[in-house]
């Protein structure tokens, strides 16, 4: 059998793993955490720096086609892979934008997918002008490395920009206007070797201290906002000639107007519940694309929510569980404030419309 190798240990790569194995395929992790939550599902585990040359290269020889779970993987790393003669898809163009804010929403609005509106922050002094720009009121965030709302500080006066500086770290920054939204909803998409798109129906996001809570499908939403949605997620994804699945999160306006925010070159979070609500799922999908096989039905067969569990509420005591609840356990040796442990996907009753 082929061998797919996974950059990345965590619970994407734990749950990748589990449908890469489903459909045949042995998988090795490379990640640098000791003892990773994919490894334990996985045929073999690497752990080594993401600059280790010797060792990626070792890993590339040892996969036929190298793929990835976590998004900020250094593009160099990525290139080592490619010299020692394996593909890593999603492909060097999907990281290299995505793990910079200016150059992803740069690129969205480039290629017709409107953001909010931003500055460029290199200093504290570049705040206030920027703030005027933007509206009196936005959201400070670094260019790099953010996630669950890490790395991020709300501005609503001029006089909060040293605090807002000093609270992301200093480092180089957007500052984004501050959207009144009326809800936020992902596109989940899927690109295959040969361009082939697919989507899944748009789920509805809620978030907890800047940590994603719930995804709830139907949206709710007219079917012309997710139409729309979904056909800018597929433009994405062959602008960055992605290959596996991509993750675009937006911004929904009352108007229903929509604002892209980031997108993830992976699978992803709000997407937990396709396996269980979908004819294929986030995971068999990106492995199927990978594999450069052709793409499932990612039609919806039920209504369904997500819900995260984070923190202590990883500890789920198993009497408790209700007997509709599908629980995912990440198998993470401990739970921390803010970490995720696990999920529970609910199928709610079998899709109507
Ligand atoms: P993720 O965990 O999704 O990668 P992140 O740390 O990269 O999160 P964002 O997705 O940019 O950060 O922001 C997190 C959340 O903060 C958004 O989902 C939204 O709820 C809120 N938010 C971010 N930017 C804005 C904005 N410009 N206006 C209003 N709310 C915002
Ligand atoms: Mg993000
Ligand atoms: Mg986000």
């Amino acid at each position: 059998g082929a061998t797919i190798g996974i950059l990345g240990g965590g619970q994407l790569g734990r749950m990748m793993a589990s449908a890469a194995a489903q459909l045949g395929f042995d998988v090795l992790i490379y990640s640098p955490e000791d003892d990773p939550p994919a490894g334990r599902v996985a045929a073999g585990a690497l752990q080594a720096d993401w600059d280790d040359a010797d060792a990626l290269t070792e890993f590339a020889a040892a996969c036929d086609v190298v793929t990835l779970e976590f998004e900020n993987v250094p593009v160099a790393s990525a290139e080592i892979i490619e010299r020692a003669g394996k593909r890593v898809l999603p492909g060097a163009k999907s990281l290299s934008v995505s793990q910079d804010r200016l150059t992803e929403k740069t690129f969205l609005n480039a290629h017709g997918i409107p953001t909010a509106p931003f500055r460029q922050i290199d200093a504290a002094g570049d705040i206030p002008a920027a703030l005027a720009e933007l509206g009196g009121k936005g959201v400070l965030k670094t260019r790099r490395e953010g996630y669950d709302g890490k790395g991020q500080a709300w501005v609503h006066d001029a006089a909060e920009a040293d605090a807002a500086w000093q609270k992301i770290g200093g480092a180089p920054a957007i500052l984004e206007g501050a959207i009144a939204f009326q809800c936020e909803i992902s596109v989940l998409v899927a690109r295959s070797l040969t361009g082939e798109t697919t989507s899944w129906a748009p789920p509805r996001n809620e978030h907890e201290n800047g940590i994603l809570s719930r995804s709830t499908v139907p949206s709710g939403l007219a079917r012309s906002v997710e139409d729309e949605a979904r056909a800018k997620a597929m433009h994405l994804a062959e602008a960055l000639g992605h290959v596996g699945v991509l993750a675009l999160e937006f911004f929904v306006l009352p108007d229903g107007t929509l604002l892209a925010n980031e997108f993830a070159p992976r699978v992803h979070n709000s997407g937990h519940w396709t396996p269980e609500a979908c004819q294929t799922g986030q995971f068999e999908q990106h492995i199927r694309a990978v594999a450069g096989w052709p793409l499932g039905d990612t039609r919806r067969l039920f209504d369904a929510e997500m819900l995260n569990l984070i923190g202590d509420a990883g500890l789920v005591d198993p009497q408790t569980l209700g007997k509709n609840d599908i629980l995912t356990l990440y198998g993470k040796r401990e739970a921390r404030p803010g970490r995720k442990m696990g999920h529970i996907t609910r199928r709610l009753a079998p899709r109507k419309d």
